[in-house]
């Protein structure tokens, strides 16, 4: 068994940690937030005080962060790379972007450390059970070396290509989840407003030619899915900001690539509205409020 350093213990990155202590593996962890870190130690995790002191002798380091400024500034403003011994294996499962990821794999490699991008989808549903999805960039080395922690925590796991390719792919798929869950918060409003009760009609598109992942597993309205975020006063899940944070991801790349995103641009925008409407820390399936503000 590794041992590994876990720092990032958010929505997702908690119950992932928790999949690895139950695999047997010995796991220090770290969150900025004090409260994070309880659920992992009553399961058998090791509290570190920093993140140079978690990832002090680990074999493997995974870190689970909102966005790019955070991998960024820890790994190579406050040099956590320094502080990791040589030969270790770095895992950023965080959504960054393309270019972040291959500059922090750079300086990890001039550092003697192979370092993968491993962003996830499967939501915090596929965190807390162990089926995620790993989208990989970097060499299948490191890859390989990755594979048996990733295999504790997810159950596909997809090698998209070099450095960076994990997240070209992730954020191509975060774009199509955003578009889906606003034409899924569109389609269920507008039936409800002409007379239809949304768990009928959800029921009706999960088996017709408009199901998707939000209306098999993650349903906007509240009341139809009991363990949706939709169901829970849109608490937990994927937030708002980090929503907009992916599709403002997509938007970079579209323009470095010259490739016309349309709607991807207007979801965007949609979830900018609803963010600056002070909904950023909620789910992202409250988009919905948009289209039924008025809803009882
Ligand atoms: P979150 O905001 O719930 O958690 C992030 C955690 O990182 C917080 O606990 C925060 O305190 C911690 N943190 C920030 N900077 C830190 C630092 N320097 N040192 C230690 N801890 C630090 O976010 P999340 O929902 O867990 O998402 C994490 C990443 O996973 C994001 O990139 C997101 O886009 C991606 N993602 C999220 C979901 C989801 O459903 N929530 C699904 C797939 C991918």
């Amino acid at each position: 068994m590794s041992s590994i350093a876990f720092i990032g213990l958010g929505n997702m990155g908690a119950p992932m940690a928790l999949n690895l202590v139950k695999a047997g593996h010995q796991v220090v962890v770290y969150d900025l937030v004090a409260e994070a870190v309880g659920k992992l130690t009553e399961a058998g995790a090791r509290a570190a005080s920093s993140a140079d002191a978690a990832v002090e002798g680990a074999e493997i380091v995974i870190t689970m962060l909102p966005a790019s400024k955070h991998v960024e500034g820890l790994y190579l403003e406050r040099d956590l790379l320094g502080k990791i011994k040589t030969g270790a294996l770095v895992i950023d499962c965080s959504t960054i972007a393309p270019d972040a990821s291959r500059k922090v794999a750079a300086a990890a490699l001039a550092r003697g450390l192979e370092m993968v991008d491993a962003p996830v989808s499967g939501g915090t549903g596929g965190a807390v059970a162990g089926t995620l999805t790993f989208i990989v960039g970097g060499t299948s080395a490191a890859l390989e070396r990755a594979r048996p922690v990733l295999e504790k925590m997810g159950k596909n796991i997809f090698h998209a290509g070099e450095s960076g390719a994990g997240q070209v792919a992730k954020i191509c798929n975060n774009m199509l989840l955003g578009i889906l869950m606003a034409g899924t918060s569109e389609a269920l409003a507008l039936g409800v407003s002409n007379g239809l009760d949304p768990k009928v009609l959800s029921d009706i598109i999960a088996k017709s030619s408009g199901r998707n992942w939000a209306t098999e597993l993650y349903n906007p309205w509240p009341g139809v899915m009991e363990h949706a975020p939709a169901s829970k006063g849109y608490a937990g899940g994927f937030g708002v900001d980090l929503m907009l944070k992916d599709l403002g991801l997509a938007a970079e790349s579209a323009l470095v690539s010259r490739a016309s995103i349309p709607l991807g641009e207007l979801a965007r925008n949609l979830y900018s509205l609803h963010s600056n409407g002070g909904s950023g820390k909620l789910d992202f399936s409250s988009i919905v409020n948009l289209y039924a503000s008025d809803r009882e």
